[in-house]
This record gives C-alpha cells, structure tokens and sequence, in this order.
C-alpha cells in the first residue's frame, strides 16, 4: 500500500482518538507544531516527541498493512520504543507497559509529564 493510505489512515486515527497517542495517552502534534508549542508553553523543540505518526499495531514485517484497522494514531516517542525493542511487544501489551510508567509519571521527559499531567486524554 502507497504512503498515502499510511497519512490517510493515520489522519483518521488523530482524529478518533481526539489527538492523542494511543499509548501513552498525551495530545499530539500533527501539522501546527508551532501552534501546538504556544498552547502548551513548550518549545517547539521539547515538543518533537508528542510528534503524531502513523503506527502499526501489527509491524508490516509481521505483516501488517496500512489500512485503517491496523493503523493507530501514536506519538514518535512511543512509536520509537515500541519499535526499538529486540523483540516489540504485541499493542496491547505495550499500552498497558506505557500506561503503568505514565501513571508514575515516567515515560516522557519530566518538563512533558508535568505540563500535561492534569490533561490527560
Ligand atoms: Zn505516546
């Protein structure tokens, strides 16, 4: 499938999940990076990793494709994790491995986990 069906899919996912990452839960950026850093008073530097991208739930070396169903709206920073890992843990399992670090406020940098602690999706 063509890098179109990817933005397309990816786009649609922003848009259900309210904009926020299907991991860990924070609001992204899609086009305003700009925008988004004055909301949040963060530069638009700190905030490269709230960065949305299209992830796939099943890795296409799993054989995952990019229609809607397999595409999930995720942050760059979680997206890289997951996907750094030697052996990536299947979504659901890595969700569940994100949220609990969230919770602890843990997983994104410090100046990130405070400013959006209170407005979790
Ligand atoms: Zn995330």
């Amino acid at each position: 499938m063509s890098k179109n069906t990817l933005v397309r899919s990816r786009n649609r996912s922003y848009a259900c999940q309210d904009g926020c990452c299907f991991y860990c839960g924070l609001p992204m950026w899609l086009e305003d990076r700009v925008k988004f850093a004055s909301t949040f008073q963060l530069t638009p530097r700190q905030i490269n990793p709230l960065q949305c991208t299209g992830e796939h739930l099943i890795a296409r070396r799993d054989g995952g494709d990019e229609s809607e169903a397999n595409i999930a709206a995720a942050c760059l920073h979680c997206n890289r994790l997951r996907h750094a890992r030697k052996n990536p843990p299947s979504a659901s399992d890595y969700k569940l491995l994100v949220q609990k670090q969230v919770r602890k406020g843990r997983w994104h940098h410090q100046f990130i986990m405070e400013r959006f602690a209170k407005i979790l999706c």
